[in-house]
């Protein structure tokens, strides 16, 4: 019998597999297409919630938590998988004027560093914006390049000595006397496990539901475009209308995203193209020189208010959930994934808990 069981492979599962073996336990994570294929993958990187300013305090505390420690974990992963996930503080310039009341107020209370970019100012940042003469400019905000953050993630896990099974669904989660006693997988049978930890992102709805009164993770379409231009043509995060340009090093550009109720259809849509063109061309017409390379979607778990369920299950002893994280997984993701450590270790946790458990009000 293996100590424990993740279910999923994205960035919740490979966190909280990783820590929990570095913790000394046997982790077997469980997968049921390839890891780091899913809404990990598809996310853009972005280490902050688009507008901070507009999330609940409990999301806050998780993204501030992380925020501090992505710089460290990323340079240690770097050096252990000699994959680097590209962590780049580069800055988030927002163009919304009407949010630099509320924003300004946020700023001074959390101490963050914003400032007020106007006419030449902001155009020496960013020459090839257009349209625009003022902007918020939040220097410390960073991003990672995630799927390269999954690869180095997956090759950590390899290196401690997580067992990643690839194609394994679970099914269902049997228990006895309201104990989980393992999981039940498609064609493979069934696994004893102490210990179940659900990171199944979107699917984690499916998954509770089998056996408690249903949990509010539904999945939310995001769809997201790519230009390959020189790189330096843009260098900041760019954020306009709920839309945003991503820069990478290499001169790779994503523009995103859609916000669509489409349940499990992961598809794209000629529609969703064109939205996501247009707000890069209004940005930066120049964008317009480059070709559209790829158009992906990919599935957020939603949850009430974006809060996540961290937490162990109210009514079954040894199952546990690091699910819900809507359009902040990657930001969330190490303060979520330490934080369910925590709980299922029973050390000091980094969080008050409470407001992340299945029961908890999301507000
Ligand atoms: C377009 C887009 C842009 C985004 N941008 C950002 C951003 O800039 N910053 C940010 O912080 N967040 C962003 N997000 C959100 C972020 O990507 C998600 O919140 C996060 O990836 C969720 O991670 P996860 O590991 O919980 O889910 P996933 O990455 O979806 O992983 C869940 C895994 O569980 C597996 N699974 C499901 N059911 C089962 C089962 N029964 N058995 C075995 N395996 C199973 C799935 O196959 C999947 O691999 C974005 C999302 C999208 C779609």
């Amino acid at each position: 019998m293996v100590d424990c069981l993740v279910i999923g492979g994205g960035i919740s599962g490979l966190l909280t597999a990783l820590h929990l073996r570095e913790a000394g336990l046997q982790i077997t994570l469980l997968e049921q297409n390839g890891i780091g294929q899913e809404s990990s993958w598809a996310g853009g990187g972005i280490l902050s919630p688009l507008y901070p300013w507009q999330c609940p305090k409990t999301v806050m505390a998780l993204a501030k938590w992380s925020q501090t420690h992505y710089p460290k974990f990323t340079k240690e992963l770097a050096q252990r998988t000699s994959i680097d996930p590209e962590y780049v503080r580069n800055g988030l310039l927002v163009l919304d004027m009407n949010e630099y009341p509320q924003a300004k107020v946020w700023a001074e209370q959390e101490n963050i560093p914003l400032e007020l970019l106007e006419n030449e100012d902001l155009y020496d940042c960013e020459p090839e914006l257009e349209n625009y003469n003022k902007a918020l400019w939040l220097p410390e905000i960073a991003q990672v390049r995630n799927p390269r953050l999954l690869k180095a993630l997956k090759k950590a896990c390899e290196l401690a000595g997580v067992t990643l099974l690839e194609h394994h669904r679970v099914r269902a989660l049997p228990q006895k006397n309201n104990k989980i006693i393992g999981v039940e997988i498609d064609q493979h049978g069934f696994i004893a496990a102490e210990i179940v930890i659900i990171t199944a992102g979107a699917w984690s709805g499916n998954l509770l539901n089998t056996i408690a009164p249903p949990f509010e993770i539904t999945p939310v379409r995001g769809q997201m475009i790519l230009f390959t231009t020189q790189p330096g043509l843009i260098s900041r995060i760019i954020l306009a209308n709920s839309h945003y340009v991503i820069p990478r090093r290499d001169g790779c550009v994503l523009v995103g995203s859609t916000v669509e109720e489409a349940g499990f259809e992961k598809v794209t849509t000629e529609s969703a193209l064109q939205d996501l063109k247009y707000a890069a061309f209004s940005l930066i017409p120049r964008l317009a020189d480059y070709t559209v390379q790829k158009q992906w979607a990919g599935l957020r778990p939603s949850s009430p208010n974006g809060i996540p369920y961290i937490s162990k299950h109210p009514l079954i002893e040894g199952l546990y959930i690091n699910a819900g994280h809507f359009r902040n997984g990657i930001v969330l993701g190490l303060a979520c994934a330490r934080l369910i450590t925590d709980i299922i270790l029973g050390h000091p946790p980094i969080l008050d808990p409470s407001c992340y458990t299945l029961t908890a009000t999301r507000k």
